[in-house]
């Protein structure tokens, strides 16, 4: 079964060490939640499980069914299984959306993706995947994310992610700019591949909204470059009440209080 684990991961952007030490195991048809305060190195944490450049890992272990994803080039991790769904998709002008994926599936099975019916065969995943989202299909024909809309291009990474397979993937605030129907579209989508295909999840958000569609089994949440809480699907309902200030005098225990009905806050 798919199994990412993340043992003491440090890293740093330029000389700035962001990541303090990451500690997370999430296994195949799981939904880890990922939240936590605005610069708290959500974001760096994708970056650097996708290895984006730039990034430098000073510590730690990352791998994905024992293969250590660290040493790849970011292409071979997506070759191995990673997906990431970008904050900020990067818009790609001059590259259409079925030649990229198409080249990606080649790239993951050769031959195989042309064998199947090639691009025709990559098209007619497209479509279908659109259509579970409810993307637009004449968005289809457009380079890669380009004039698209911030909820349109997380639209995309989702058809991406259907058509991909991945079996873990990091969801990056794939909710923002999405309307309230397309978020459960997107939502009902990741919860299919979790559930029918064992997909991993890793899915960072501020938003109670897409946690209630999507059913995390577990929340954790990363402040500092560190997760210093981790809790099931309630500690969502308690972050939205008291935030994240607690955390900043003792690990866990506001979160704690507040669960807690007997707890008297002016005590
Ligand atoms: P989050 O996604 O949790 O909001 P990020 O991971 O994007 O946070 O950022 C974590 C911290 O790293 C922030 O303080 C941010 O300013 C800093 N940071 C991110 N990218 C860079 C960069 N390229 N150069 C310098 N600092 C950066
Ligand atoms: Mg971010």
């Amino acid at each position: 079964m798919t199994e990412l684990v993340i043992e003491g991961l440090r890293a740093a952007v330029g000389d700035k060490e962001i990541l303090h030490g990451i500690e997370l195991v999430v296994r195949g048809g799981e939904v880890h939640a990922v939240m936590g305060p605005n610069g708290s190195g959500k974001s760096t944490l994708s970056h650097v499980l996708a290895g984006r450049p730039g990034y430098e890992v000073l510590g730690g272990t990352v791998t994905l069914d024992g293969v250590d994803l660290l040493a790849l080039a970011p292409w071979e991790r997506a070759q191995a299984g990673l997906f990431l769904a970008m904050q900020y998709p990067t818009e790609v002008p001059g590259v259409r959306l079925d030649g990229m994926l198409g080249a990606a599936l080649a790239a993951r099975e050769p031959g195989a993706a042309l064998a199947a019916g090639g691009q025709g065969d990559v098209r007619r995943r497209m479509v279908v995947e659109a259509e579970r989202i409810g993307f637009d299909e004449r968005f289809l024909e457009r380079p890669l994310n380009v004039d698209l809309s911030g909820g349109e291009k997380k639209r995309n990474e989702t058809l991406q992610l259907g058509v991909l397979q991945p079996k873990v993937a990091v969801l990056d605030e794939i909710d923002s700019g999405l309307d309230i129907d397309a978020l459960r579209a997107v939502a009902r989508r990741v919860e299919a591949e979790t559930h029918e295909r064992g997909l991993a999840v890793l899915a960072i958000t501020h938003y109670r909204r897409l946690l209630a569609e999507l059913r995390p089994d577990v929340v954790h949440v990363l402040i500092g470059g560190r997760i210093v809480d981790s809790g099931d699907a309630d500690l969502a309902d308690v972050l939205e009440r008291t935030g994240y200030a607690g955390y900043s005098e003792g690990v866990g225990e506001a979160a704690e209080a507040a669960a807690d009905p007997r707890a008297d806050p002016l005590a």
